[in-house]
């Protein structure tokens, strides 16, 4: 008998307008016919054709698409999430790679970047001719940025940073970071400013990852500065103190939330056409009940995670979304759908554990996006603080 998708169950399509539609669409197919047949073997190697794909994501507006001007997009916050979730249905390293360029290191220059440097570097990120990676964690310090050593010292009109940044996402192949460091332009964490750095700066060094169980198909370094001279104008002019990273990363978070989705909608489809094709005992697995009560209660969290994002979605366009909130979609969808995923293995049996089928890459995945962004812990403390005036982060 006839059957239906998750998306008709809920009635998705009276969620999203025309426009709307036309962006999953057209994301959609190039997930579909550029991405999905090669992102096994990128995977397996651990590499990703960065300037390749920088192009074509650039052509597509996918790069800084909810920014205004300097050649950007210009969308609606829903429409980039909804095509967070194309991407992100086919790989999250690939959704990593359009949230860093455009979300982080996109966004830091376009809300606190001077008219120099936004001149200088958006139209050519928005392109995709030039990539940016975005430096906040450091080997030490990731939940807790406050703690960070990497210092920008005065020295006549120039900046001198030494330190170091671990789990850059494009560290090794950006020709821009945005690096975050302790000034002692004032107390504390209210003295951390952010810089632009092209990474043919003398001092400038990015060593790549290796041996990630996770996140395969993206491009992971660490960074290290050591008496790295800049202008006085590399500084981003525009934020002081950590609210300058905060505020892109909310960005970035947001994206995840739809993001998340994706990869939970893929790994349902392969299930149900997996468990549909797939014989045992002398019948679908499909028909039987076991099967069906993981299948049902999977669309059930797939559907909500979405009509969440979508809740979501439309009060950040209203331009009233506060940071806890994008914290209950981060820790809801990416935590539904990580636990989708590996559902949705076992019902694969043993080809399950295989590149040939997306659940276990999705799986691996999603244990990076369950910790990057902010860890899940950080997100339920945030809501804690949110539901009872507490900050119990420390
Ligand atoms: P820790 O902060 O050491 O946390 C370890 C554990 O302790 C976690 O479970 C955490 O929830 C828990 N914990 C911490 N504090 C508390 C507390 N107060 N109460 C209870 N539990 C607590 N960073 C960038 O700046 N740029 C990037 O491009 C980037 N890309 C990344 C790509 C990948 C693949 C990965 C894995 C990470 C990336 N990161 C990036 C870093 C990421 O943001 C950090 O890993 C993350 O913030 C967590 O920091 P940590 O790994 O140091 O873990």
């Amino acid at each position: 008998s006839a059957t239906k998708t998750v998306g008709e169950l809920f009635g998705f399509d009276r969620l999203i307008n025309d426009q709307e539609r036309a962006i999953v669409d057209t994301v959609r197919d190039f997930g579909a016919k550029r991405l999905r047949p090669h992102v096994g073997e990128w995977f397996e190697n651990g590499t990703l054709p960065v300037r390749d794909l920088a192009r074509e994501f650039g052509a597509l507006g996918l790069f800084g698409m909810h920014l205004e001007g300097y050649g950007c997009a210009g969308t609606s916050a829903t429409e980039y999430g909804l095509a967070c979730l194309e991407i992100e249905a086919v790989d999250s390293g690939l959704r990593s790679f359009m949230s860093v360029q455009g979300s982080l290191a996109m966004f830091a220059l376009r809300a606190f970047g001077s008219d120099e440097q936004r001149e200088e570097w958006l139209p050519r990120m928005a392109a995709g001719d030039a990539i940016g990676c975005f430096g906040l964690t450091e080997p030490d310090f990731g939940s807790n940025p406050a703690g960070m050593r990497t210092v920008a010292k005065r020295d006549g009109d120039d900046w001198v940073i030494n330190g170091s940044k671990m789990w850059i996402t494009n560290g090794s192949v950006a020709d821009v970071a945005i690096v975050w460091a302790r000034t002692d332009l004032e107390e504390g964490s209210r003295g951390v400013r952010g810089f632009v750095v092209p990474t043919d700066t003398k001092g400038f060094r990015s060593m790549v990852v290796k041996h990630k169980l996770s996140l395969r198909a993206s491009i992971t370094a660490e960074l290290s500065f050591e008496d790295m001279r800049l202008p006085a104008s590399a500084m981003l002019p525009g934020v002081t103190g950590l609210k300058g990273p905060l505020s892109c990363l909310n960005e970035a978070r947001f994206g995840i939330v739809f993001g998340a989705v994706g990869a939970a909608r893929d790994s349902l489809e392969c299930a149900l056409s997996y468990t549909a094709d797939r014989e045992v005992f002398d019948k679908p697995l499909s028909g039987y009940q076991i099967s069906q009560t993981k299948l049902a209660d999977m669309a059930l969290e797939v559907g909500k995670a979405f009509l969440l994002a979508i809740q979501l979605g439309r009060i950040k366009d209203e331009g009233k979304i506060a940071p806890e909130q994008i914290s209950l979609g981060k820790l809801n969808n990416v935590r539904e759908a990580i636990a989708i995923a590996r559902e949705c293995r076992t019902l694969l049996g043993a080809n399950g554990i295989t590149l040939e089928y997306p659940v276990m890459r999705h799986a691996n995945n999603l244990e990076s996006v369950l910790t990057y962004e902010g860890t899940s812990e950080m997100h339920q403390l945030m809501i804690g603080k949110a539901l009872t005036g507490q900050d119990a982060f420390r």
